[in-house]
């Protein structure tokens, strides 16, 4: 299809040539607003193919974005669906999003920790993209689980317990929901444009007060340097701000898995161990650091939240109210679990020097932890956990981590990925 026929936005009035606007960002020259909002109007309304659109975002990828580009595809991804309305006098509205990370569970824990407060945590978050898990896969490994609430159902859920947890919908960024299951399997995820628009617009749709935004950079995140996630926040910090939204953000490593879960369920069963007052140090760390970035409670109160069940029974109501079996919580493992669970034993005793989270990335999705077509189906059982860390001492024979896998052959095709990610000195 050349043109996009349908009656475009009330904003954008005119037909345009949909591979002339491939080719003019191809050839690195700035679309104009009317340009932006006509490729993501027609795209949402599935009339500009994905093909087309996957182009466009290649040339994107590699052509990159003016800042007032990536406002407008930010503003216009946003205006796709609706932006959340409050009643008058409701509490404030705060949320933290991440750009993605290789165990990055981070949001499960720290959701119902900040509705703890006498504030709404209206969270919209997204699916796995590339080699990083997504919140929504996560909290659907939970039996019964629905990601899909529609706004008055979710309204509804924030004035009774102040937290709701769903995907991008018809309803509320539908451009993003499309751009993203595009980009996850076309290769253009890292590119700093299309994460900011895909980030901000979902968080601007929830008309929030503030947002902490956690940064990643290094071996398994999309922004490989520190430099590159610095200039990432500045993006999102401006175009949040502009519209009015208090910005904070952490920059955080992302060269080794976050905890010692990777995989759906794997982690669902790690948050339990956090919200129960135990888990692993570096993520308990980093969620509170998060939410004192965006919280008005003293860090120190943050923490006895987690240990004395506050956080833990805020997430069970959560399960509750999004339909979800909050008896299989304390059990996920159980009720997802793969026919092999094998050890992955050290060659020599030594220190752990390496724990790539690309390479076990790039493996959890090989085992099926994540997408490598758009329709493929997520295993919630598979992935790795026990996961030893940079700077811990293993013996010989020792479990460096366990796979669970399906068959014989994910666990030869993981090991072979593990055998270059991992080392010991
Ligand atoms: N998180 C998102 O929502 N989108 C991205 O592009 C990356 C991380």
């Amino acid at each position: 299809m050349l043109l996009a026929g349908a009656p475009p936005a009330a904003s954008c009035t005119m037909q345009m040539h949909v591979p002339s606007l491939i080719e003019k960002k191809r050839d690195g020259q700035e679309l104009t607003p009317d340009e932006i909002q006509f490729l993501i109007d027609g795209f949402t309304r599935e009339e500009i193919p994905d093909y087309q659109m996957s182009a466009w975002a290649m040339a994107v990828f590699f052509r990159e974005m003016t800042p007032a580009e990536t406002r407008h595809l930010t503003e216009a991804m946003m205006n796709s669906g609706r932006v959340l309305k409050y009643p008058k006098d409701s509490p404030p509205k705060i949320d933290k999003h991440s750009t993605g990370g290789v165990g990055d569970k981070v949001s499960l824990v720290l959701a119902p920790l900040l509705a703890c407060d006498e504030v709404w945590v209206p969270m919209i978050s997204g699916r796995g993209l590339g080699i990083t898990g997504g919140t929504l896969d996560k909290l659907e490994s939970i039996p019964g689980f629905n990601v899909n609430l529609d706004e008055k159902r979710a309204l509804k859920q924030l004035d009774k317990i102040g937290l709701f947890m769903i995907g991008q919908t018809s309803d509320i960024c539908p451009a993003d929901k499309k751009l993203y299951a595009l980009r996850d399997v076309t290769g253009t995820v890292p590119s700093q444009p299309l994460i900011v628009a895909s980030v901000m617009s979902k968080k601007l749709a929830e008309n929030l007060d503030r947002l902490v935004l956690d940064v990643k950079f290094g071996r398994g995140a999309f922004m490989k340097t520190k430099k590159e996630a610095e200039q990432l926040a500045a993006a999102m910090t401006d175009v949040g701000e502009r519209m009015k939204v208090k910005m904070s953000h952490l920059l955080s490593p992302m060269d080794e898995p976050l905890g010692r879960a990777v995989g759906n369920a794997l982690e669902v069963a790690e948050c339990v161990e956090i919200l129960q007052g135990s888990g692993p140090n570096d993520l308990v760390k980093l969620i509170v650091d998060l939410a004192e970035k965006v919280s008005k409670t003293s860090r120190a109160q943050l923490e006895k939240r987690l240990k004395d069940g506050s956080a833990w029974r805020k997430f069970v109501s959560l399960v509750y109210a999004q339909d979800g079996d909050a008896t299989t919580l304390e059990k996920i493992l159980d009720f997802h679990r793969a026919s092999i669970v094998r050890p992955w034993p050290a060659k020599s005793a030594g220190t752990v020097k390496k724990m790539d989270a690309e390479l076990i990335g790039r493996a959890a999705v090989l085992l099926g932890a994540g997408r490598s077509t758009a329709d493929d189906v997520i295993d919630f059982a598979v992935g790795f956990s026990g996961i030893k860390k940079v700077g811990e001492r293993v013996e010989v024979d020792e479990a460096l981590l366990s796979i669970h896998a399906r068959d014989e052959r994910s666990v030869h095709v993981a090991s072979a990925l593990l055998e270059k990610a991992v080392e010991v000195v």
